[in-house]
């Protein structure tokens, strides 16, 4: 460990950094009382690049990485995080620093973080250490179960669907809003059934508890509440002598009020955003926290603001520049680089998806053949089944690729099914997974699984419950077995991961008989396995695995080795912070982006420009922002799936035409459409007659 005046450390390490980035990488380090920090900059200004030398410059001064608590947008974040600072802290300390990296355990999301804090703090909450998380999907379940539990389901009136009541309940928990607020705002056609939405989450609440299940929303919720015992709240803000957030703009009103109990004189508290990227608003996240957070200390926060970029050509950066600087309002400031001008971004017209789709594929051939890899470019959508023509092209030409976002590996029903299984050995009284999984087993119907789970529900001991039920007859010799796997699983005797192995095989039977396809299914368990191998433990393999997903990779194309060269296919929202040498952006047309809002509300249609800005702010070199003249929507409501004429993006309006190169692709699609007066471009009963003279 090097002493903070030493010699050494005011050359090495920092001196990459422009001045206002060591300022901030700096601020504060072993200086008593020194105020929070904020910095707030715009697109590829080096925050997150800031954020890790300041890691970096902690560590390498003697703080101990173990009572550092970084908090990233996803777990692949933070992990990048913390090889960035393991590569500065090298310089200074050699091959000790991956020590030192390795012992940075509290990074990670504030979901997956807030787990482990709720975990190890259960039994003071009076909560069941051994709970488990219900993914989005698994919380719309058991919304609708009790739902039809509550009879609503059979109202004469249409009830909001589950997903709606649980965007609803989501929206009343993050934003910290009263319902009548939440549904006068954004679900104005769900007033008139505020009281049964009332009483419904009352129920799922109570659902909720009975199993020991904690949905997404309850880990940031039970955070908060538990930062309110002033007790629990000094005792966990004391393990930490530094909090950090990258990404701040896209937190909600709960992340901020944790953040403020960690840390309530902000001492020890970083935060790093821009309000130009904010683009979680539909997940109750406000930029209001990132503006507000100089003011929320007395004295407030030291603010430091970073002004060049260096990720873009000068080309792409203005022309970003010009598509944000029509935002309504914005704090940020434009950047500048001293990169070169680059090529013009390009906005390429194609007809229809399927040219869009061969468009890409082709231009991502030719890059690689002017010697770019794979992994160098990206193709961004605003919805993940945007993409679904380009795979299918992608695996057509055999061009391996990664999707991020969107429908996950672990959507796949016998992933589902094994996870079900290792959950309900982890917590038997979640309902949710014990239903799915009793259901496998032939002649186990709905009913009889509800009996057996009110039983394990209402018992002191769930597995001895479950030992005692009375036999599904027609299960025959599949439910002593089901009884004997459960009873090996739960005993813990098999080591972590092996686990997963003797689940999978009491599975293999029961994939064998529901799926045609079993062989493909059961390489992806085994891949499965190997994932799992990656975790210390059950607990946390489930925990982490359900919060922050592996990507997906597709069905088609097999799975790519990490070692292979692929395309990087992402939701906007899933590639932030991120960057690639060439981006392509999909479907930059009204209807896509912004999305059909119908009635969109301005500050709706305000974060879509700010996804448009994201997704353009991550090319270094090159960027094709692609605009087919027809698309396929999947239409709600009576419009129904149907082709539309599309518009180039709003966002893009002729005023900023100059800062782009139009194409067109293929060449035939940039003729000018015939006048109508024109008549028939071929006349076909002429040649019909012609063909018998
Ligand atoms: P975003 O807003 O998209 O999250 P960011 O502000 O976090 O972007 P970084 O990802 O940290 O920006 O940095 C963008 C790029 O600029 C990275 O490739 C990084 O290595 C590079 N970079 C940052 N600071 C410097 C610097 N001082 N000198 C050279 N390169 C830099
Ligand atoms: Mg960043």
């Amino acid at each position: 460990m090097l002493a903070l005046d030493s010699p050494l450390l005011a050359t090495s390490y920092l001196d990459n950094l422009n001045p206002a980035q060591r300022r901030a990488a700096t601020y504060g380090v072993g200086v008593p009382a020194a105020l929070p920090l904020l910095v707030i900059a715009g697109a590829g200004s080096g925050k997150t690049n800031t954020l890790a030398h300041r890691v970096a410059h902690l560590i390498v001064t003697g703080a101990d990485p173990r009572r550092i608590l970084l908090m990233t947008f996803s777990r692949r974040a933070a992990t990048e995080m913390i090889r960035r600072v393991e590569r500065i802290a090298r310089k200074v300390i050699g091959e000790g620093a991956a020590v030192l990296t390795d012992a940075l355990t509290w990074a990670g999301t504030f979901h997956g973080l807030g787990a482990r804090l709720l975990r190890e703090n259960a039994e003071q909450l009076g909560l069941a250490p051994s709970f488990t998380i219900h993914d989005r999907e698994d919380s719309a379940d058991l919304m609708n179960l009790v739902r039809h539990e509550l009879g609503f389901s059979k109202t004469e009136a249409r009830f909001p669907t589950k997903g709606t009541c649980l965007s609803i309940y989501s929206r009343c928990v993050n934003a910290e809003t009263e319902i009548d607020r939440v549904l006068a705002r954004s679900y104005p056609w769900c007033v008139n059934w505020a009281a049964e939405l009332k009483s419904l989450f009352a129920a799922y609440v109570e659902a909720k508890q009975r199993q020991s299940v904690l949905d997404y929303d309850d880990l940031l919720l039970y955070w908060a509440q538990m930062m309110t015992d002033p007790d629990l709240a000094s005792d966990i803000g004391e393990r930490f002598d530094h909090v950090m957030v990258d990404e701040y703009q896209d937190t909600n009103r709960l992340q901020a009020s944790i953040l403020l109990a960690l840390k309530p004189d902000g001492q020890g508290l970083t935060v790093v955003g821009d309000d130009a990227q904010s683009i979680y608003a539909f997940r109750a996240a406000t930029v209001r926290n990132i503006l507000d957070f100089p003011a929320a200390f007395s004295p407030p926060a030291e603010v430091i603001t970073l002004d060049q970029n260096y990720r873009s050509s000068q080309a792409i950066l203005s022309a970003a520049n010009a598509v944000i600087d029509l935002a309504a309002e914005r704090f940020t400031k434009n950047l500048w680089t001293e990169r070169a001008a680059g090529s013009a971004p390009q906005l390429v017209n194609v007809r229809d998806e399927a040219d869009q789709a061969r468009f890409i594929a082709e231009r991502v051939l030719e890059n690689r053949e002017a010697g770019a890899t794979l992994k160098e470019q990206a193709v961004l959508f605003r919805a993940s089944h945007h993409s679904g023509p380009l795979e299918i092209e992608l695996t057509r030409r055999n061009i391996p690729f990664v999707k991020f976002g969107g429908l996950k590996f672990l959507d796949a029903a016998h992933v589902k099914d094994m996870l079900a299984l290792l959950r309900f050995v982890e917590n038997p009284r979640d309902r949710v997974a014990g239903f799915r999984l009793m259901q496998l087993l032939p002649g186990v119907g709905p009913t009889t699984a509800q009996r057996v789970l009110d039983q394990i529900e209402l018992a002191s001991e769930p597995l001895a419950a479950l030992g005692a039920a009375e036999p599904p007859q027609r299960a025959g010799a599949d439910w002593p077995d089901f009884l004997a796997t459960i009873a090996a699983l739960a005993s813990g005797h098999a080591a972590w991961p092996a686990d997963l192995e003797r689940a999978r095989l009491w599975y293999a039977p029961h994939l064998e008989r529901k799926h045609e396809d079993a062989a493909s299914r059961q390489a992806d368990l085994i891949q499965l396995e190997q994932i799992a191998a990656g975790y210390p433990s059950r607990e946390r393999f489930l925990t982490e695995l359900t919060l922050d997903p592996p990507n997906a990779t597709s069905d088609r194309a097999g799975p790519p080795h990490l070692d292979e060269d692929y395309l990087i296919l992402s939701t906007i929202h899933s590639a932030k912070g991120q960057e690639w040498s060439s981006v392509f952006v999909m479907n930059v047309v009204d209807g896509c982006i912004p999305v059909d809002l119908g009635v969109g509300a301005p500050d709706e249609i305000e974060e879509e420009r700010r996804l448009l800005y994201v997704a353009m702010t991550r090319a270094k070199d090159h960027l094709d922002l692609i605009v087919p003249q027809r698309f396929f929507t999947h239409g709600q409501s009576s419009t129904g799936d149907r082709h539309v004429y599309a518009a180039r993006s709003r966002f893009i309006p002729t005023k900023l035409l100059g800062r782009f190169e139009q194409t067109a692709w293929p060449r035939a699609a940039a003729q000018p459409a015939r006048p109508p007066s024109a008549g028939p471009r071929i006349d076909l009963q002429a040649r019909m007659r012609g063909m018998w003279r």
